[in-house]
């Protein structure tokens, strides 16, 4: 056994510090901003059918273009979204989360010698696969209160010119949103790609105009999802990209063949038939975001405006000493490092009153 440091490995990863949110057996998760509610029983039955029935073909190589889950996620995105033009499987992509959707948009447009900018504080997975990649990562500003402005926007894209822009709508790990005039803005500011991050699109408010409406006649606006958070589908890793079909012809060269398993595809696919099922908890789990934010300032802590399933919120002495506290309690939040700052995922109405009255009592 040897230490990391003694390997031949690439000079840029030298000293890098993996993800490494804690996993731990906990009474009450509410870091990692999952989806705290099980999948309903009969949607199992239907998806463990599903997998019965791919398993007996596991001997071949799974369908390499996934075109049953590309049509699925389509129908989805139509029915949820009101896209300017109806989205067909041709502007669908999917891969093993959509960690894997944003690796493989840097593998093909990111890479040595290119740059991709980003909003800190932000999902810190878009710098960590930057760095994976040997895409340089550049920093931009936020305006107060965490947003980016139009105006904000274009002067970071004017000043650093890069290949790829992430913006995370709404951002994580601030919850807080970002205008459709601030993604447009960035688009026209730019000749390079604009990755618009909406793992947490089905919180925001009903009124919220999602990027996918601004992709008619914008080929290099490429919007990424993910079964993960709203879908209650974090264990099975399925992330999916809305964008141009040229899009997917370039992350054909990078992806690995066969990279969606057919277990992964048929369970997918079971799960979108049943998607208003999959998704009747957001309303339940947004009222529990709503109620965070309604109870947190009555505690003495203030939280930051929310579109997603989590808030942010400060006025926390010590986030260290409060977050062991609340461990102690089996109740599991985040630290993000922001100072003064913790971050919280809206579970079932149980959890959340758990972490509302533990924290009360410290
Ligand atoms: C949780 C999260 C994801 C989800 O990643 P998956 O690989 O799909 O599980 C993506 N982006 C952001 C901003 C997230 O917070």
């Amino acid at each position: 056994m040897v230490n990391l440091s003694d390997l031949p490995i690439r000079d840029d990863l030298r000293g890098l510090t993996p993800y490494g949110a804690p996993q731990k057996a906990v009474r009450v998760a509410l870091n990692v901003n999952e989806n705290t509610h099980p999948i309903p029983a009969d949607v199992a039955v239907d998806i463990v059918e599903s997998l019965a029935a791919a398993i007996l073909s596991v001997n071949r190589y799974p369908d390499r273009e996934f075109t049953e889950l590309r049509q699925s996620l389509a129908a989805y995105l139509n029915f949820s979204v009101e896209p300017e033009k109806r989205l067909t499987a041709d502007d669908i992509w999917a891969a093993n989360g959509s960690n894997e959707v944003l690796q493989q948009i840097l593998q093909a447009f990111g890479g040595p010698g290119r740059s991709v900018l980003g909003f800190p504080p932000t999902y810190s997975m878009h710098s960590i696969i930057a760095s994976g990649t040997g895409t340089r990562w550049i920093s931009g500003e936020r305006d107060a209160g965490y947003e980016i402005s139009p105006e904000t926007v274009t002067r970071w894209i004017a000043e650093t010119r890069p290949d790829v822009v992430f913006l995370c709508s709404p951002n994580n790990p601030t919850g807080t949103p970002l205008s459709i005039e601030t993604i447009s803005a960035a688009y026209d500011a730019t000749d390079g790609i604009v990755v618009v991050d909406e793992a947490y699109a089905e919180f925001a408010p009903d009124d919220v105009r999602s990027a996918i409406t601004l992709l008619d006649g914008r080929e290099r606006l490429l919007v990424s999802r993910t079964m993960s958070k709203a879908f209650a589908f974090a264990g099975a890793r399925v992330g999916y990209l809305a964008a141009d079909p040229a899009i997917n012809d370039a992350l054909r060269l990078v992806r690995l063949p066969y990279h969606l398993s057919a277990l992964t595809q048929a369970a997918a696919v079971a799960a979108l038939r049943h998607a208003p099922e999959m998704l009747a908890m957001v309303d339940n789990i947004r009222s529990q975001r709503d109620r965070l934010l309604e109870e947190l300032p009555k505690l003495g802590y203030t939280p930051l405006p929310s579109w997603s399933n989590f808030v942010l919120f400060g006025g926390v002495d010590d986030p260290h000493a409060t977050f062991e506290a609340l461990l102690e309690q089996e109740i599991l939040v985040r630290d993000i490092g922001i100072p003064g700052h913790l971050r919280v995922t809206a579970g079932t109405e149980a959890e959340t009153t758990a972490f509302l009255d533990a924290l009360a009592s410290l």
